[in-house]
């Protein structure tokens, strides 16, 4: 049985599908010479690098998604391909660090951003809550910056943490997180997606002890992944007593090598322990789309209808 999924908790503007109708656009419109010979030439590109190479196919978008004009583009479009798609519900993340080279501060990206998400999804009578990223290669100053603006909008942005894992733990950015403490700022964290590859023996532990740094240092209300979760039935109890979201992307996760099969997530048994679960695909211009990860996810764990009902209200909870 396949669940029916209006919610999306774990869902990169920058990296979303919407993209592709915009972007040969937004490079006109910054006066930059599109680096394809044609629109299926940058699909090709994006299909033959997303596994080796990510950053690159993003510095591709994110390179014109630096003015007032692009980012509002960009913002409404999204909102208006998820409405369509029939979603009800967003969460969608944006790093304004990323978006400063024409000048913006990172404070007047997030208010474009935020502007512009809130009024298409009223146009189209949907709930969006924000979440605001640092990427986490920035210095921790960059991350104070962010987090200033996360408690500026009161808990109606959410703090995130995203971006290369490895040599960037969580608690580089505590002082970031620190500030939002005792404030209403939800807070979540990429955590236990990827670490340094050596050593290999203690490759989850490593995994682990980065989404417990999330969870007790940083106070998370929710974990991007946890890839390693359900193996420590204890921290399984923990986010279950505290009411933590865990906003998993098994495809994403499949496609970037960081598991070898579905059923290393052990969805089931999260799910049976009453986990706050959701399932997302990340970045779905680069990665597979969401029809695919219910598809592919029912396939290996043949969904109760009870796990389907759980995965149904749970993506529209928000944090
Ligand atoms: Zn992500």
């Amino acid at each position: 049985m396949k669940p029916i999924i209006h919610g999306l908790t774990h869902d990169h503007m920058d990296g979303c599908r919407s993209n592709l109708l915009l972007i040969e656009g937004l490079y006109q419109a910054a006066s930059e010479k599109f680096p394809f010979i044609s629109h299926s030439a940058m699909t090709d590109y994006f299909r033959k690098n997303t596994t080796t190479n990510l950053v690159s196919c993003f510095d591709i978008l994110i390179r014109v998604m630096q003015s007032e004009t692009a980012l509002r583009a960009v913002a409404s479009t999204y909102i208006q391909h998820r409405a369509n798609q029939g979603y009800i519900y967003l969460e969608p993340k944006f790093a304004p660090q990323y978006h400063t080279l024409g000048g913006l501060s990172i404070e007047k990206v997030a208010d474009i951003v935020f502007d512009e998400l809130r009024k298409t999804a009223y146009q189209y009578d949907i709930k969006v809550r924000p979440t605001i990223c640092i990427g986490r290669e920035a210095g921790p100053e960059i991350g104070i910056e962010i987090a200033k603006v996360a408690l500026k909008y009161d808990g109606e942005m959410i703090l995130d943490l995203v971006c290369g894992e490895p040599g960037n733990p969580p608690e580089k950015h505590f002082p970031a997180y620190q500030l939002t403490f005792g404030t209403k700022v939800r807070r979540e964290c990429h955590a236990g997606e990827w670490v340094e590859a050596e050593p290999r023996e203690n490759y989850s532990q490593r995994l682990l002890a980065n989404v417990r740094t999330a969870l007790f240092s940083l106070r998370c209300h929710g974990i991007g992944h946890a890839i390693p979760l359900a193996q420590d039935t204890e921290l399984v109890k923990y986010v279950v007593d505290e009411g933590v979201r865990i906003s998993m992307c098994p495809l994403s996760n499949m496609t970037l090598k960081h598991i070898k099969s579905l059923f290393d997530l052990r969805l089931h048994t999260l799910l049976d322990a009453n986990v706050w679960l959701t399932l997302n695909p990340d970045d779905d211009l680069f990665l597979p789309e969401m029809k695919q990860v219910i598809e592919e996810c029912n396939q290996i764990y043949s969904f109760t209808p009870t796990q389907c009902r759980s995965l149904e209200t749970n993506s529209l909870r928000p944090l």
